[in-house]
């Protein structure tokens, strides 16, 4: 039988993160805690994400435990994100993706009718939720809901397996083909052929630009990311280049203002090219984890097909193709701490990554970090025990990448999404954007109400706030 652990209080270490690093943002230090440990929902919270724009269809589970252990059916009912914002410490608003674990200190809460989170029993800040984009309603013909195909508005998962396969290919973190597997056991999706259709992801496009022409009353453009697992030989009878260039002229040339980025493997300056010319705005071959030996160890299959020194030049050279800000390859946030071969200690790692980081800036590539969530049925979890990655790592790594953000003048990381809160506020699954936007955004320098409406309304210059964006009680 094993021990129940009682989960520690956290907030006096957050108060402790605070005061030892001033110059963090206090809203990073609450994220990371929140992606670290994850978080979990009470029924009331539960009960109040009807209408929020729900969990779909995404690569991974991002979650702590498996899916098959959620009984309340979190799955369908938890938001894709949630805002925090406000309470006791004055957060301005940055969005969290869904992290679910129900042994976290972490609650999402209702209280005096408000939402809040919490950690034992202390409100930490408010909660509130995206509320769905109208396109969320729709469905194919076949019952095939629109999201299932792109999911908010961005992301297109068009490939819902890989051809890396078994412990000796994948990427050691990854959970794509099990996922999928969870997926479709649950019986709970529209869709779950591993292809998608591409005259469905054209059609849900479509979609996608209208909603974002009646929200800005004029086309603003949006923005979508293609994605999925390796095509090592065919699929369908087509090449991985050719496969996925299918869904690049979809997405490209099938409506207005559109910017489209594909995350593969690392591609050949020629490959880059004509992926360009088939629709390719932007290109992200993730790399996910810096260190050489590391990069072997947690990417079998990315390592003996291309290998370290091949990635890193086809990296510096796509941005040659296709410009600067537009190659930002993933890297999985504190995995080079992952047992039994990452580093031991936050010194080496940070020595490791940070060198990392500063070889890519220097050379028109932005490195996104992507925080490593521990899911369960990925073979690092299953192969050893991890426990979370200290905070301290992520903050100072987080502020290192600020500082070299600076020193090669970058720009503000904004981005044309269907999503206002997307545009404006950094991504939901890392701190790495959040950062320089709270440092440096002006609508995060002088808003007076800390609500999400408010600081889009400062950043979009709207002259009334806008509803739509945000559900749930919590107000002010
Ligand atoms: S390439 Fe790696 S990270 Fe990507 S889907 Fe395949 S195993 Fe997962």
């Amino acid at each position: 039988m094993s021990a129940v652990l009682k989960p520690r209080s956290m907030i006096g270490e957050i108060e402790e993160y605070f005061r030892r690093f001033p110059d963090v943002p206090k809203e990073v230090v609450v994220k990371v805690e929140l992606l670290s440990r994850g978080h979990w929902f009470t029924d009331a919270a539960l009960a109040a994400t009807k209408g929020s724009l729900v969990k779909s269809y995404r690569l991974f589970s991002y979650d702590l435990v498996p899916m098959d252990s959620l009984k309340r059916g979190e799955a369908r009912q938890v938001p894709e994100w949630f805002y925090i914002f406000q309470g006791p410490y004055d957060l301005r608003p940055v969005m969290i993706q869904t992290t679910m674990d129900p042994s976290s200190p972490y609650i999402v809460d209702v209280v005096d009718g408000r939402l809040v989170l919490t950690e034992g029993g202390k409100i930490i800040c408010n909660v509130s939720y995206p509320v769905e984009p109208t396109y969320y309603k729709k469905k194919f013909a076949d019952g095939t809901l629109y999201h299932e195909v792109i999911a908010y508005g961005y992301f297109v998962t068009v490939f819902r397996q890989c051809q890396y396969w078994g412990p000796k290919e994948e990427c050691r973190f990854c959970d794509i083909n099990e996922n999928a597997r969870a997926m479709k056991d649950s019986k709970d999706f529209t869709l779950n052929a591993p292809v998608k259709k591409v005259e469905y992801v054209e059609e849900a496009a479509r979609e996608v630009s209208r909603d974002a022409l009646a929200m800005e009353g004029h086309q603003a453009g949006v923005r979508f990311l293609i994605t999925g697992g390796t095509i090592t030989k065919t699929l369908q009878g087509k090449t991985e280049d050719e496969f996925y260039a299918q869904y690049l002229r979809a997405l490209k040339f099938g409506g207005p203002r559109r910017h489209v980025a594909l995350q593969t493997n690392a591609k050949t300056k020629e490959e880059t090219k004509w992926l360009h010319g088939e629709g390719m705005d932007e290109h992200n071959a993730n790399m996910e984890v810096w260190d050489r030996n590391l990069f072997e160890w947690i990417n079998p299959g990315k390592n003996r097909r291309i290998g370290y020194d091949e990635w890193v030049k086809r990296m510096v050279e796509s941005v040659d193709v296709l410009g600067e800000f537009n190659v930002r390859p993933n890297f999985v946030g504190g995995i080079e701490m992952a047992k039994p071969h990452g580093f031991a200690t936050i010194e080496e790692a940070l020595k490791s990554t940070t060198a990392g980081i500063d070889f890519m800036m220097g050379h028109g590539i932005d490195p996104r970090f992507n925080q490593w969530r521990r899911e369960p049925k990925t073979n690092l979890v299953k192969e050893h025990e991890q426990p979370p990655i200290p905070t301290e790592f992520y903050l100072r790594l987080m502020s290192n990448r600020y500082e070299i953000w600076k020193k090669y003048g970058l720009n503000l990381p904004l981005k044309r999404e269907l999503n206002p809160s997307r545009r404006y506020m950094g991504n939901d699954h890392g701190t790495y954007d959040d950062f320089p936007l709270l440092m440096e955004a002006p609508w995060y320098q002088n808003v007076k109400v800390r609500t999400p409406e408010a600081v889009l309304q400062a950043a979009a210059g709207w002259k009334e706030p806008r509803a739509l964006t945000i559900h749930g009680p919590a107000k002010d």
